[in-house]
């Protein structure tokens, strides 16, 4: 079943296109990443979502309904900006927000209690919020996203601001409500929590689709070029090799990334042929970050 569907949406201010012709279909129960470089369009993707905004054109659809004030109450959404009261306690903060989401004081209480005790935020209930650091409130921020427990949240940059090990915590956090049932969207810049995280993902930029789909499979497809090399012998003729575009040396291997339309047979064969000994040859998935870079510098051109 499909938690989000956008089917060509476009948004624009004034002359500028934020989005351009947008069209997705989230399944439910799945981490869905939607990356971009800076200005892309992610936010304002998620503001059509979450129908904080219009698009001009299209229909967004959140479980395969179009989105109702009811509906709301199903969505948890941790926006880019932050937006805490700074004078309220901590606890009376989290209590209020979750009765603007109809959750009861008591199953408030409840929640409060147990994602604090698992964000390790618990001693902090009682300070005012000014008086946390910025870690501290993203924190405050994330366990008044998903007190209602929503079936789709979506997080907007959700590891600013935290440190590594209170990064890999919300990793886990995240994981436990996908295991719940949760479907999340993530939007993200840090590649390796997307690598770590996401079933599929969305490349956009400059208000366009640039890529979409099943992460592993995107990997598979990228990797069928890049070969991890080693050899017992003079390796050097490999520089002038027909088969090879760009060559990186490393400690104990050679990274080699084929010309278009060369099979690493071919390459494999010129290896033997040339009578080193080989001791390793293997294909290397490219790094998320590197998709990144390739595809988005490919549509800047
Ligand atoms: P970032 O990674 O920097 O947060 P983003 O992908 O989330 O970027 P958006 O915030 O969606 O990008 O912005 C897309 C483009 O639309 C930007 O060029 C931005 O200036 C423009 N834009 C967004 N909201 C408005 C608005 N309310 N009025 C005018 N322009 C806007």
């Amino acid at each position: 079943m499909e938690a989000v569907g956008l089917s060509s949406i476009s948004k624009s201010y004034g002359d500028f296109t934020a989005v351009s012709n947008l069209s997705l279909s989230i399944p439910k129960g799945i981490i869905f990443g939607l990356l971009g470089p800076n200005g892309a369009g992610k936010t304002t993707t998620i503001r059509m979502i979450v129908r904080i905004t219009v698009p001009d054109e299209g229909a967004v659809t959140i479980f395969s309904q179009q989105l109702t004030p009811k509906m709301q109450e199903r969505i948890g959404y941790l926006p880019e900006e932050r937006g805490l009261y700074k004078k309220m306690k901590v606890r009376e903060q989290l209590l209020f927000l979750a009765g603007l989401k109809s959750v009861s004081a008591q199953e408030a209480d409840k929640k409060i209690k147990y994602w604090t005790e698992r964000l390790e935020i618990s001693n902090w209930l009682e300070k005012k919020t000014d008086e946390l650091s910025k870690g501290m409130q993203q924190k405050i921020q994330f366990i008044s996203t998903i007190l209602h427990s929503p079936e789709l949240l979506i997080l907007d940059e959700p590891f600013s601001g935290l440190d590594p090990i209170n990064a890999n915590l919300l990793i886990e956090v995240i994981q436990e409500l996908k295991k719940s049932g949760c479907t999340i969207i993530l939007s993200t810049h840090v590649m390796e929590q997307v690598e770590k995280l996401c079933d599929e993902i969305c490349i956009i930029n400059r208000s366009q689709k640039v890529l979409d789909g099943n992460l592993k499979t995107i990997k598979r497809e990228f990797g069928n070029n890049r070969i991890a090399l080693a050899v017992e012998g003079d390796s050097s003729f490999l520089r002038n090799s027909p088969f090879v575009e760009n060559w990186t040396e490393f400690l104990h291997h050679i990274e080699l990334d084929l010309c278009e339309g060369v099979d690493s047979q071919q390459l494999l064969r010129q290896v033997i042929d040339s009578g080193v000994r080989v001791t390793r040859f293997e294909l290397v998935e490219p790094s998320l970050n590197e998709i990144f870079i390739k595809k988005v510098g490919k549509s800047n051109e």
